[in-house]
């Protein structure tokens, strides 16, 4: 299936049609669909199969422009990760006036992401320790977050930010998306969003 065969936005097909993008990788099809009707997916990808277009292509068709509060949170495992996913949305959000991404990391100085962040930014793309950091310092509020994403959810297993991740996810609206993607699925993730989702879609590429 092509991306001009869906029903997306005229920005939105502008930008991916920008990115070179025509045929939606598979993990799009089976996702993009899921995201915009307003489920939950569990979805089994690695790297290099277009998972950031397929949940943020969805996000950014739902997140409202004309509101600066923070719609989406994506978490990543590491920096290098959070600013090739915050680069992804930029470049798939770019003909969306006033919808703003932007990634926060550690390592990076925290005044320059607070003066970022005091803007008003919707989408967020963070590794979990300095999102809490954020959070604790309430430069980063997440009582509206409506999408809430874990990019490579058992590298951040793995790297022990699991009680972090739970941290941030209990501090949110029950009403709103849960959206986990992994390379590998053990029981670990599959307790884990058990308790943090609702009748996900499972899928597989
Ligand atoms: P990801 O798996 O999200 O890291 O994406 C891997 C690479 O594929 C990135 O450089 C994307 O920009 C690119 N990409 C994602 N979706 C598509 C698509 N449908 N057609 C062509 N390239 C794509």
């Amino acid at each position: 299936l092509k991306f001009n065969e869906i029903d997306l936005t005229e920005e939105m097909q502008r930008s991916v049609s920008e990115m070179g993008f025509e045929e939606m990788s598979p993990i799009q099809e089976k996702a993009i669909p899921v995201v915009l009707s307003g489920k939950d997916i569990i979805g089994q990808a690695q790297t290099g199969t277009g998972k950031t277009a397929a949940f943020g292509i969805p996000i950014l068709e739902m997140v409202d422009s004309k509101d600066r509060s923070v719609q989406a949170l994506v978490l990543c495992p590491t920096r290098e990760l959070c600013i090739q996913v915050a680069e992804e949305m930029k470049k798939l959000g770019k003909f969306k006036r006033g919808i703003e991404v932007i990634p926060v990391y550690g390592g990076q100085p925290i005044d320059r992401q607070i003066r970022a962040l005091k803007k008003g930014v919707q989408i967020i793309v963070g590794t979990p320790g300095r999102l809490i950091d954020h959070i604790r310092r309430k430069t980063v509020k997440v009582d509206n977050v409506k999408f809430m994403v874990l990019d490579e959810a058992d590298e951040m297993f793995d790297m022990g930010f699991r009680d972090d991740i739970a941290l941030v996810m209990d501090k949110l609206h029950e009403d709103r998306q849960t959206i986990f993607f992994s390379a590998t699925m053990p029981k670990d993730i599959i307790n884990f969003a058990s308790k943090y989702q609702k009748n996900p879609e499972i899928i597989k590429v």
